[in-house]
């Protein structure tokens, strides 16, 4: 008997309008995927679709209805099954990042063991993960803030008009160690102009500044840096990391660029043998989507995985990042349950 795979639709809603320098919404929209093997167990992942990258509810529905007869009978294949999918129809990295998730989940289940631990890795050695505070008001900024009391890393989306207000609105709120994404929002001497204001609000991380294909313009922003330059938009996968050594010090993964977590392993071998950094972050999903991402944070330098965190009707309970401490669940697969 093939696996089975089915899917519903999940309403998730942020606790404020979520806004980078792309614009941005509090509802969103993401697709639980579950398979189910003979025996009736089942594996969960999710599916976070960004128009950023090309894929929507729709088209994750219509990959995913696509992917269903390519999935063989037997869950322990990872590795073919991936593939096949891939050939199946190239892209669409977050309806097969969502496959890849209960595939494992399904793996985990079977042989009774959590997927980190299926992987060997310490669940103790994950980092810390920063809480993300989005594009707002001054007075906004001050609440998120005070809201984010119990995260002792805050990442800040820069990008817009107000760059210099958000980052003294912030910096005046709290002491706490600082981030910057600007997500693409900036052009290469303008970010080259924004890093002696970083330094001196003591921002220890730059991710995005410049357009996703400007890759010397990475290259001449990390020039001038004296902290670490991090590509997310340049890297989807792990093909698109060689082009960026020596011009970044480090690669973000998300599941949703790269589409299955072997490749986002993959990817981390890839920058570790270049010697770069390696960040894992998310996109707006429940708990069930950030758990699969924190299955690697034992392996990577940085982790952002506050997603879910930011919702105020997650539907799962699975990793936390509560403290700022990323806790990966004991239960074998995933180990994440509905709320
Ligand atoms: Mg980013």
């Amino acid at each position: 008997m093939t696996l089975r795979l089915d899917t519903e639709v999940l309403t998730l809603h942020t606790r404020h309008p979520f806004i980078i320098a792309r614009g941005g919404q509090s509802e969103y929209r993401t697709v639980m995927v579950r398979i189910t093997d003979r025996d009736g167990l089942e594996g969960w992942g999710e599916a976070a679709a960004t128009r950023f990258y090309g894929e929507t509810l729709d088209t994750v529905q219509a990959a995913l209805a696509t992917y269903a007869p390519h999935l063989g009978d037997d869950p322990m294949q990872l590795e073919v099954i991936e593939r096949a999918l891939e050939s199946a129809l190239h892209g669409n990295a977050a309806a097969r990042a969502a496959i890849s998730m209960a595939l494992h989940d399904l793996v985990g289940k079977r042989l009774g063991v959590p997927v980190w631990q299926l992987w060997g890795l310490d669940r103790a050695a994950a980092p810390q993960s920063t809480f993300t505070i989005g594009i707002d008001t001054p007075a906004m900024l001050r609440q998120k803030v005070a809201e984010a009391s119990e995260y002792p890393i805050l990442k800040i989306k820069l990008g817009s008009a107000n760059d210099l207000e958000l980052l003294q609105t912030i910096r005046t709120a709290t002491p706490k160690e600082l981030r910057v994404d600007a997500n693409c929002g900036w052009t290469p001497s303008h970010a080259v102009r924004m890093l002696p204001v970083l330094e001196e609000f003591g921002v220890t991380v730059l991710e995005q500044p410049v357009a996703p294909a400007d890759l010397d313009g990475l290259a001449h922003i990390r020039r001038h840096a004296r902290i670490p330059l991090i590509a997310d938009e340049s890297c989807v996968t792990a093909a698109d990391i060689p082009a960026l050594v020596g011009r970044v010090d480090g690669i973000n993964i998300k599941l949703a660029k790269c589409g299955s977590l072997r490749e986002a392993l993959r990817m981390i071998a890839v920058a570790r043998t270049h010697g770069m950094m390696v960040m894992v972050g998310c996109m707006i999903e429940s708990s069930l989507g950030i758990t699969g991402a924190a299955s690697v944070t034992p392996l990577v330098d940085i982790v952002d995985l506050d997603g879910a965190a930011l919702l105020r009707d997650d539907p799962f309970i699975g990793a936390t990042i509560a403290g700022g401490q990323l806790a990966l669940p004991d239960a074998p697969g995933l180990g994440v349950t509905r709320r």
